[in-house]
């Protein structure tokens, strides 16, 4: 950051944040960056990737001792993935000025609490409400990542625009029927919860598999009592379910539950539903995604939008300014896994249009 001449310092939470002057002080500031933290037995490009872009592209303004009408702060977030402390988005949440003081007692798994981790690093954990944003008027942020899915892949494209951040919902859907003697009770007189539960789960599939653009997973399944020779009386299995559209989500989900209370009936099981938890969709500001198409375009590259079905710093940041986010392919669409990797090309590709993007602002 230095040697791409930004004046750099770092934020109690421990958001290293690197500033680059407008041509004229008191202007507004663009927002670019990424996180720096990984989950375990992580790949090299998921966060760090989108923080150097970005110091790639002021770096080309440094060399060109170019000034913008605005200034540009690139933030490498810490703790995006929040592994730690099974936190979400620490660094992000300070600056967007809703982190949560109580977060600060949460512990590690060798009882070291978020705060005594700041203050070890040199962080004063009750000064985080300073590092929210106040450094006056902001044009928005904007987020270079790794795709971590196979869409531009398969597209043939080096990069792409991220139109929003899905909606998701989690559900835990519990089938209690009967157990009973695997070798006594005829199938005809049976309440098999298991039964009643794998059928729901090839429903699932197949409602998310004809409707675009929708993603649903049953990743947990409990049977009880669990034994080879007794019918399973109790089955609880959870439904992850995503799209960009929160209408579309709400109303496919609907019929899923649906669904699980006829297979219920007809087996004559008994069905329960349980929202876990539900996130809306964040779309991207149109403005931003306009700009970043148009950046793309001048690479002679067709700029094709993507929803983004996992979370990032953008998420956050969207209660505190516009946001935007540029996909970079990723080798097989693998992420959270050493194998991650992406092209040279591709990277050259993305800081080409990060530049042209911020210029394009310069112009808008
Ligand atoms: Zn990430």
């Amino acid at each position: 950051m230095r040697e791409a001449g930004m004046a750099v310092g770092r934020d109690n939470v421990g958001n290293l944040r690197g500033r680059y002057e407008g041509a004229s002080p008191g202007a507004a500031t663009l927002l670019l960056g990424s996180h720096l933290d990984s989950v375990r037995d992580a790949g090299k490009y998921d966060g760090p990737l989108g923080v150097v872009v970005a110091i790639a592209a002021v770096q080309r303004l440094h060399d060109a001792k170019a000034r913008l009408p605005f200034a540009v702060e690139v933030v490498a977030f810490a703790d995006e993935e929040g592994l730690r402390f099974s936190s979400t988005y620490l660094g992000s949440r300070a600056l967007a000025g809703t982190f949560d003081p109580a977060d600060l007692e949460r512990a590690d798994q060798g009882g070291i609490t978020i705060a005594e981790a700041i203050r070890e690093f040199g962080g004063d954990p009750s000064r985080i409400g300073e590092d929210a944003w106040r450094a006056g008027k902001l044009l928005g942020y904007c987020e270079v990542h790794i795709e971590q899915g196979p869409v531009l892949e398969a597209r043939g494209l080096p990069v792409g625009v991220v139109s929003g951040i899905a909606g998701q919902a989690r559900y835990l859907i519990r089938f209690v029927g009967m157990a009973g003697h695997a070798g006594t009770v005829p199938m005809h007189s049976r309440r098999d919860a298991l039964g009643a539960a794998a059928e729901l789960v090839l429903a699932i599939e197949a409602e998310a598999a004809s409707h675009d653009g929708v993603v649903a997973t049953v990743g947990q399944l409990t049977v009880q009592p669990g034994a080879v020779n007794v019918i399973p009386g109790e089955v609880s299995l959870s439904l992850d379910i995503r799209h960009p559209d929160d209408n579309v989500r709400v109303e496919r989900a609907r019929h899923i539950l649906e669904r699980s209370k006829e297979i219920a009936t007809r087996r004559s099981v008994e069905v329960s539903v349980e929202l876990l938890g539900e996130n809306a969709s964040i779309p991207c500001a149109p403005r931003l995604v306009s700009l970043l198409s148009k950046a793309i375009e001048a690479q002679g590259t067709p700029a094709i939008q993507l929803a983004s079905g996992a979370g990032h710093d953008l998420v956050p940041m969207s209660a505190l300014t516009d946001v935007g986010m540029l996909f970079i392919r990723c080798k097989g669409g693998v992420s959270h896994n050493p194998a991650e990797s992406v092209a040279a090309e591709d990277v050259a590709v993305a800081i080409d249009v990060l530049s042209r993007f911020l210029d394009l602002l310069a112009e808008a």
